[in-house]
C-alpha cells in the first residue's frame, strides 16, 4: 500500500489521499496526524541519523539532563555535534530514578564521566504543584498517579 499524503500538510487537518495498492487503488478521507507528518518528513529526508559516528561511546564522555521542553536547543547551546554526548530529558530535567538508571548505564557501559544538569527560565514545571497535578488527573480520569510529579517552585533550587 502507497499512500500519497499532499505536499504540505497540516497535523489535525483532514484531507481527501489516494490509496494505492495492488488490491484497490481507492481515495479516501484521513485526518493528519504529527506522526503522519513526521514520517511523512523521514520519508523524504535524507538525513537519517548519524552513520559516520562509529560508536555509542560519546566522544566528550559527558551527559547533559535537561528540560522536555521544546523551546531548549540543546545541539545549539552547547555547539554540539552528533555522537558527542548523552542527551537526557524528562519534564524538568527531574533527577527521577529513570534518569539515574539511565545516567547508570551512560557512566558504567558507555564512559560517561561529566553531567551537566541544565535548567531553564519559564520551565512549566514551576506553574504546577504535587497535589494539584494529581488532583486533575483524579477528577479526568478516575485514577490518581502514585508517581511523584516533581513540581518544583525555583528553578534554581531544582538543581541543588
Ligand atoms: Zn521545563
Amino acid at each position: 500500500m502507497h499512500v500519497i499524503l499532499p505536499a504540505y500538510r497540516l497535523p489535525g487537518t483532514r484531507y481527501e489521499v489516494e490509496i494505492k495498492s495492488a488490491a484497490s487503488p481507492t481515495a479516501q478521507e484521513v485526518t493528519v496526524t504529527a506522526t503522519d507528518d513526521l514520517l511523512a518528513r523521514h520519508t523524504a529526508g535524507l538525513d537519517h541519523g548519524a552513520p559516520g559516528v562509529p560508536t555509542p561511546v560519546p566522544s566528550l564522555h559527558l551527559a547533559v539532563l535537561t528540560c522536555m521542553d521544546a523551546r531548549i536547543k540543546v545541539f545549539d547551546v552547547f555547539g554540539l555535534k552528533h555522537g558527542e554526548i548523552h542527551i537526557l530529558r524528562n519534564a524538568g530535567g527531574v533527577a527521577t530514578d529513570d534518569m539515574l538508571r539511565s545516567l547508570a548505564i551512560s557512566q558504567r557501559k558507555l564512559q560517561t564521566r561529566e553531567v551537566i544538569v541544565m535548567q531553564h527560565t519559564s520551565c512549566g514545571m514551576a506553574t504546577v504543584t504535587e497535589d494539584g497535578f494529581k488532583d486533575e488527573l483524579e477528577q479526568d480520569t478516575g485514577l490518581r498517579p502514585t508517581w511523584a510529579v516533581e513540581a518544583f517552585r525555583d528553578v534554581t533550587d531544582s538543581v541543588r
